[in-house]
């Protein structure tokens, strides 16, 4: 009950800080890629060996600089939403077939450079079936495990410590993960206490106390079960069993790579919040023709008027017609421009949206997003329009 509470709280303000955030990190971009340029215009106009230049190319560098803190800040900000929005049910629900070798040796990898001081790695796998899973989830417990696992041996002694990762199959069928460490070990009461958010042994700044909550979600979301054994000063050792893919499963389709070149597009913007609006319009400017639109509703009157677009952004959480309305309005009325419509979105708040999100996935964008996804959504749907997918409907 309690996870849940939190998972509805964390949805709604994740979805808050997200408007805000979009703008404010656009926005920097914004200003970052633009400063240099107006300053290559300023000095095209100066007189030459102007002393002045110098002070003005200074102070620019120091703007420069206290931008590139400002973004800093917000990134930082983004990383605390998203692991926020964990707790609400994961977005991404697309499972598939998966080999869990690579998906270990890939956490392994990330982890290694920082286990070199304090303990061995070792790969001990065995034969182990297929599972269906979210590789991204999935392969998220399978680094927090290891990074506690690394945290609990002190630096120092590698020779004298090991950090196992064990594969295994069970009399079952099942798929056994397990990561044992001769770290600190845990008492009773931290086993515990362990999986309730926000529950650290760890300094500030080490430990946020979300990495086994989540893990443990995570893990239940598989059909999977873990399990724990440890003993202070010796070690410990999660377990992880998960259910062996339905021979009947097809791996799912991979993501089309985005296409790189830049093509001119009639883009519609819908948005309540006029500052998300300005700040899509801004980076898309300089490449596209862009209408920018405050409401579902006068997206509608356009569209009936006859206008034709490339790619449609939309808000999905708008007072009056939402996001949702305004798909089911094409559908019926324009379906030619279904697959031409992203969803913009600072996360599900209550299940429609939910189950939007996650039926429309491919056309979803999540807050804050940076211009380089905004540019890859563009150019992926005029690909798939073919001949520079510029049809227009
Ligand atoms: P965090 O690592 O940020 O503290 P977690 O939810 O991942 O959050 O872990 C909660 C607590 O469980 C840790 O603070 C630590 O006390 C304990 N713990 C988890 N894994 C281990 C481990 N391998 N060895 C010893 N203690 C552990």
């Amino acid at each position: 009950d309690r996870l849940a509470a939190l998972g509805t709280m964390s949805a709604g303000i994740a979805h808050e800080i997200n408007n805000p955030l979009t703008y404010n990190l656009t926005s920097i971009q914004y200003v970052t890629t633009e400063l240099p340029v107006l300053l290559e215009d300023i000095k095209r106009v100066m007189p030459d060996g102007d002393a002045t230049w110098s002070n003005i190319e200074q102070r620019a560098e120091h703007l420069l600089a206290a931008l590139a803190e400002a973004q800093e800040g917000a990134h930082r900000i983004a990383r605390i939403v998203a692991t926020m929005k964990t707790f609400a049910r994961p977005l991404d629900q697309r499972f598939e077939v998966a080999e869990l070798p690579k998906m270990l040796e890939a956490a392994m990898r990330i982890c290694h450079d920082q286990c070199v001081q304090r303990a061995k790695l070792v790969a001990d796998f065995r034969q182990v079936p297929r599972v269906r899973c979210n590789s991204g989830q999935l392969g998220q417990v399978f680094a927090n495990l290891l990074v506690n696992a690394m945290q609990a041996i002190e630096p120092g002694a590698p020779e004298a410590n090991e950090i196992r990762v064990v594969l295994d199959t069970d009399a079952a069928g099942k798929a056994v993960v397990e990561v044992r460490d001769t770290g600190c070990g845990m008492s009773a009461q931290t086993i515990r206490e362990m999986y309730d958010p926000f529950f650290t042994t760890k300094p500030v700044g080490v430990g946020t106390g979300l990495g086994l909550s989540i893990s443990h979600g995570i893990v239940a979301a598989h059909d999977g079960e873990m399990t724990v054994e440890s003993e202070v000063g010796k070690g410990t050792s999660f377990r992880i069993r998960l259910p062996p893919a339905d021979a009947t499963q097809k791996e799912g389709p991979g993501e089309p790579a985005p296409a790189a070149s830049v093509v001119t597009a009639r883009v519609l913007v819908i948005d309540d919040d006029e500052n998300v609006g300005r700040a899509l319009q801004r980076i898309l400017a300089r490449h596209h023709q862009v209408v920018l639109l405050s409401s579902a509703e006068s997206a509608v009157a356009l569209l009936d008027a006859g206008a034709l677009f490339d790619v449609v952004f939309c808000d999905l959480m708008m007072p009056g017609m939402t996001g949702m309305d305004f798909h089911d309005w094409v559908t019926k009325h324009r379906p030619a421009l279904c697959k031409r419509l992203v969803f913009i979105t600072g996360g599900a708040v209550g299940t429609r949206s939910q189950e939007f999100i996650e039926r429309m996935a491919d056309q979803v964008v999540e807050k804050p997003f940076d211009r380089s996804v905004i540019a890859a959504r563009i150019a992926k749907i005029l690909e798939s329009f073919g001949a520079a997918g510029k049809a227009g409907c």
